[in-house]
């Protein structure tokens, strides 16, 4: 017997017909001898629908207001939900953040979770009911309703599983799992069995949106096992969890993730001198836009060139914004490529593995891909690659690296 916290996304919610389909689900789980805290999103579309509305009274509301608003999506699903268990017989209690006092910050609209009661929960478990709380949303000290942030009932889920010391996370979703790479481009994409929250970090940072990336963190910070899985077929799904040191044969690398939205910028001919990154960096960040990989030359004579990634929608604003401070950065030009795309490969088992960048390196090569850029950390080696060849990028480095499901 286990205690469960059960995540169900807004479209295993979306209809009523789905909804006593999760009602099924977790009853199946009841009758094994389980303890089952279900955490609802708000039905498919809710949320912008909500969004939608406000926006028609003002581009920029009140954020308190805001959470006030968007936080009924998920207040109708944690009611039918609980209908839908008790009329099948199954004795079942709905919770508002607010109730089970999900106390986060005051930021409205990304509020963080402070801490959870638990005392109510455990005495309706105990009890023998279905504890079902509505997720995204929570309570600030003065009893405010806030919310964290798009997709933040994944947080909710993990937030409550780590308050109840519950067995496992369960975030049940359109997915059967976590993917080697998205299916889409790789028709021989194989579900992982498990994958690290280091490695789900970077492959969901990476664009790989299963899952939130701060539940992700909020999981890996409390070691809260996590699995993600299908709501509309049978299967383990992919569970994410601390490294195993006990198995041997770590593969190399997990998954490849890439990402399209990518643009650089290139500031040529500044000064090899003490502060011209920080000047770059400090234009950029000033103007609120997010900068990715970072490469600087080696100085030949005295200047130098100085190139950096963006997301592509600020690609027009970066380059404007370094175009018309050329002579304050003591730069000669601006050059950039808004036609880039970034592929990554994934693995805690590159710590203990030589040769690593080389073997990815000779798969491009051999596909005849040049690489524009290149960055490492411990477990990732990024490459920033014309957008054009990220397909053949990606299939190449799955292949090259054993991740290819084999034929059925
Ligand atoms: N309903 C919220 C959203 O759409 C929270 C969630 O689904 O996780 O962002
Ligand atoms: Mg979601």
């Amino acid at each position: 017997m286990a205690l469960y916290v059960q995540k169900f996304g807004g479209t295993s919610v979306g209809s009523i017909e789905r909804i006593q389909a999760v009602a099924d689900k977790v009853i199946g789980y009841r009758q094994k001898g389980h303890d089952i805290v279900v955490v609802v999103s708000a039905m498919s579309g809710e949320t912008n629908r909500l969004i939608d509305l406000s926006k028609q009274i003002n581009d920029n509301p009140v954020a308190r207001e805001m959470d006030v608003l968007v936080s009924t999506g998920e207040q109708v699903t944690i009611a039918l939900l609980s209908m839908a268990l008790e009329a099948k017989g199954c004795p079942a209690r709905s919770y508002t953040g607010g109730q089970v006092k999900m106390l986060t910050d005051n930021v409205h609209t990304k509020a963080r979770i402070r801490s959870i009661d638990d005392e109510k929960m455990r005495a309706d478990l105990d009890q023998g009911r279905v504890v079902v709380v509505a997720g995204f949303q929570g309570v600030d000290e003065d009893g405010n309703i806030t919310t964290l942030g798009r997709g933040g009932s994944d947080t909710s889920a993990v937030a409550l599983a780590a308050a109840l010391k519950a067995d496992e996370c369960q975030i049940y979703t359109d997915v059967d799992g976590v993917y080697t790479t998205d299916p889409r481009v790789v028709d021989k994409a194989r579900r992982l069995e498990s994958i690290t929250f280091e490695e789900m970090l970077e492959m969901a940072s990476l664009g790989s949106k299963v899952l939130q990336i701060r539940s992700v963190e909020f999981a890996g910070k409390y070691n809260v096992p996590l699995r993600v899985l299908s709501s509309f077929e049978d299967g383990p799904g992919t569970l994410i969890t601390l490294e195993d040191d006990e198995v041997m044969e770590q593969p190399i690398v997990s998954g490849i993730a890439f990402n399209r939205d990518e643009a650089k910028l290139t500031v040529l001919g500044v000064d090899d001198v003490p502060g011209v990154a920080s000047k770059i960096l400090g234009l950029i960040s000033s103007a609120n836009l997010e900068v990715d990989m970072i490469i600087q030359n080696t100085a030949e004579c005295s200047t130098t060139d100085f190139t950096f990634t963006v997301h592509r929608n600020d690609y027009q604003k970066a380059k404007s914004l370094l175009e018309s401070n050329l002579e304050q950065l003591g730069a000669r030009e601006v050059a950039g490529d808004n036609t880039i795309a970034k592929v990554s490969i994934v693995g805690v088992g590159m710590r203990s593995h030589a040769g690593v960048g080389a073997k990815m390196f000779a798969a491009l090569a051999e596909e005849n891909i040049n690489v524009l850029m290149i960055s490492t950390s411990e477990i990732k080696i990024s490459v920033v690659v014309d957008e054009k060849y990220l397909e053949l990028a990606v299939r190449a480095l799955h292949t090259a690296f054993g991740l290819d499901a084999e034929e059925a």
